[in-house]
């Protein structure tokens, strides 16, 4: 292949950035195996095909199989990496998305708590994620394997994997215990920008 149309992103903050909810050795592989294969298989699936140098969200929307999966993945390791900062005590969202959230959730908590239990209860590999319909109320989806809110229509906010690589170096089979742990890293200015858009 003389030409490799998609990139790996490159990460916003420092390997270790995000210890100890995320170590540096998970970052690694995550990011520079994991989420590098995908764009790999992109680069090789897509070559000399329409869907080469699309934007991943129209492939996501257009595509199926592998070139569906692996765009998918992409675009959700995305939103995903771009998510987070480093660990702050009571980290939480303000201004209109914060007023959302005590709308459609009842409290900051209540949102919490709903949304570790989808992460938690999703069987298998996917992903848990907060996103806005078209009339601004916010929803958590469970979306299973490579799939993105998008493909219903929605905007996608926030996200956690709960894909095995995600966290079985740190936290092995203790899913729920990770999910707990994210809310220290959510960088939600990020996701704020996300709902403003
Ligand atoms: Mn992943």
């Amino acid at each position: 292949m003389d030409k490799a149309t998609f990139e790996l992103m490159q990460l916003p903050y420092a390997a270790d950035a995000l210890e100890p909810v995320i170590s540096a050795a998970t970052i690694g592989f995550h990011h520079g195996k994991h989420l590098q294969a995908y764009v790999g298989n992109l680069n090789t699936l897509t070559y000399g095909t329409p869907f080469e140098g699309m934007e991943l969200v129209d492939i996501v929307c257009k595509s199926e199989g592998g070139i569906l999966n692996n765009a998918g993945q992409i675009l959700n390791h995305e939103m995903y990496f771009a998510q987070f900062t480093s660990p702050k005590a009571d980290n939480c969202p303000e201004g209109k998305l914060a007023e959302a959230i005590e709308r459609d959730f009842g409290s900051f908590d209540a949102f919490k708590s709903e949304f570790q239990k989808a992460g938690a209860t999703l069987f298998g590999s996917g992903w848990v994620w907060l996103s806005a319909d078209k009339a601004g109320k916010l929803v958590i989806t469970q979306e299973t394997n490579a799939a993105n809110p998008v493909q219903r229509g929605l905007k996608p906010l926030l996200t956690f994997d709960v894909w095995e690589h995600a966290y079985y170096l740190d936290y092995q089979n203790r899913r729920p215990d990770h999910l707990a742990a994210l809310w220290q890293i959510v960088d939600w200015n990020v996701v704020n920008q996300r709902y403003d858009a």
